[in-house]
């Protein structure tokens, strides 16, 4: 173990949850698999060429920083589509490529006018409309001008997509909120129409909007969060198995994040373990150091609070976890050695830990514990 801790990333789980993808959006509409926030932790270097080998085409990021990575390590031509930030500096990069980005505000618009011109190339653009997140998006006031700059460009631009983000639609509180936004796209978007602005495709769905809103799927879906394997909320969660006659999860996670007992101590009653006066035992105690702290990405919030396993066993962590290391009470588990694996996520043996048990404990959601994860801490394709 190169790095005191490591990640697998299992092929077969994602094989099988692009199918339960596939079911949702069905035929009409194509995936994009979203991999910003360095694919949610799983590592865009890995996660790219493995979602290539399983037929997907179409990567979405934050930023050109993302971009650069997935054009680095994908093993296809597959398309690439920058969702949020790109840097003026970055903006020819980008283009040159043939990098497809979103256009949320007229702003961004007339910047790249005059880049297109002097490079002689063609930006292929997203135009992202405002729907009611409020958040970015091109508002229908600015929409004429946009019409026009596009048409007065039109060798230079063209126009791969028309979008929004609906601003929670993992929560039924939003409902209406997000009905609205529906209905405010399919209005934006027959405007455009009526204007002669074709786009390539329409897309506005997330996960969580793909399973509660079919009808928001159009000709492609944004699927970040349930490619690996999680469901954006409970709520969508029950809404899904409820239609189910088994009720059985059919996600599977893709993450295994493991690690190993550094060392083992023998600690008397009645003692304070690590820093300061959280733990105090209640009987004399046998714990192991496992080399992983909140600097690796394991959060300083679950101290005293979550659990790894050893031997098949649940060891819950005794103490404040540090920047590099935490405590786990292994007193109850027979023949620990240093050097035995301790599962920080993943299964062994009937025993697992779901990145969830941490959301749980911490209130922090998957989507921000996965992403915490550093990225250089290595990942490996499994089968
Ligand atoms: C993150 C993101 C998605 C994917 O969201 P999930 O809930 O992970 O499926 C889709 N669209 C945009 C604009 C995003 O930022």
């Amino acid at each position: 173990m190169e790095h005191s801790s490591k990640i697998t990333i299992s092929k077969s789980a994602y094989q099988k949850n692009l199918e339960l993808i596939k079911g949702f959006h069905g035929e009409e509409s194509s995936l994009s698999s979203v991999v910003k926030g360095n694919a949610y932790g799983h590592g865009i270097n890995v996660f790219v060429p493995m979602a290539e080998e399983c037929g997907v085409n179409h990567f979405s990021v934050f930023n050109a920083h993302e971009a650069k990575r997935v054009y680095e390590s994908r093993k296809k031509d597959s398309e690439i589509m920058i969702m949020g930030h790109v840097p003026a500096d970055q903006l020819s990069w980008v283009i040159d490529r043939e990098i497809q980005f979103f256009v949320s505000d007229l702003h961004r618009l007339k910047k790249l006018i005059p880049l297109v011109y002097d490079l002689n190339v063609t930006a292929r653009i997203h135009l992202e409309v405002e729907t009611g997140m409020n958040r970015t998006g091109l508002s229908r006031k600015d929409l004429p001008e946009a019409i026009g700059l596009i048409k007065a460009n039109s060798h230079n631009i063209e126009i791969e997509g028309i979008c929004t983000h609906f601003a929670g639609a993992e929560s039924i509180a939003n409902h209406v909120r997000v009905q609205n936004q529906i209905k405010s796209f399919r209005k934006l978007k027959n405007y455009l129409d009526q204007n002669e602005i074709r786009a390539a495709k329409a897309h506005a769905a997330c996960s969580a909007a793909m399973i509660r809103y079919p009808k928001t799927c159009f000709d492609m879906v944004r699927v970040g969060i349930l490619q690996y394997g999680f469901w954006p909320s409970q709520e969508i969660m029950i809404h899904y198995l409820q239609s189910k006659r088994n009720q059985e999860d059919p996600l599977e996670r893709l993450i295994t994040w493991k690690s190993e007992v550094m060392s083992i101590k023998e600690v008397k009653v009645n003692q304070f373990v690590g820093y300061g006066t959280s733990y105090l035992t209640d009987a004399p105690k046998v714990l192991a150091t496992i080399p992983v702290g909140y600097a690796y990405g394991y959060s300083r919030s679950l101290s005293n609070q979550s659990r790894v396993i050893v031997n098949g066993h649940y060891a819950p962590v005794a103490g404040i976890i540090n920047m590099n290391l935490l405590t786990v009470d292994i007193s109850h588990i027979p023949g620990v050695e240093v050097g035995d694996e301790a599962i920080l996520v993943g299964n062994q043996e009937d025993k697992e830990i779901p990145v969830s048990s941490f959301s749980d404990i911490s209130n922090q959601l998957n989507y921000e514990l996965l992403t915490r994860i550093p990225a250089d801490i290595p990942r490996t394709i499994i089968p």
